[in-house]
């Protein structure tokens, strides 16, 4: 399952993200999407916001720590 923030972040993009994610929005702020695939999903987002990335921290998946959690937050 996926989900979209409603809040914008940086440059009016909006994150994409996986149910499991630790900074996944709070319910009221973000979308559930129906999408099963990451594709689908991004599409599925785009019908919302303008700008959607995929999140760098359950989507990305680095496995590196601060600076893709930063560039996420
Ligand atoms: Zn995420």
């Amino acid at each position: 399952m996926f989900f979209v923030g409603k809040k914008a972040r940086l440059q009016n993009t909006h994150y994409l993200h996986r149910s499991q994610c630790e900074i996944l929005p709070d319910i009221h702020a973000r979308i559930t999407l129906e999408a099963t695939k990451i594709e689908q999903a991004l599409v599925e987002a785009q019908n919302y916001f303008d700008v959607v990335k995929p999140c760098a921290l359950c989507i990305l998946q680095k496995q590196t720590a601060s600076p893709s959690r930063k560039a996420a937050l």
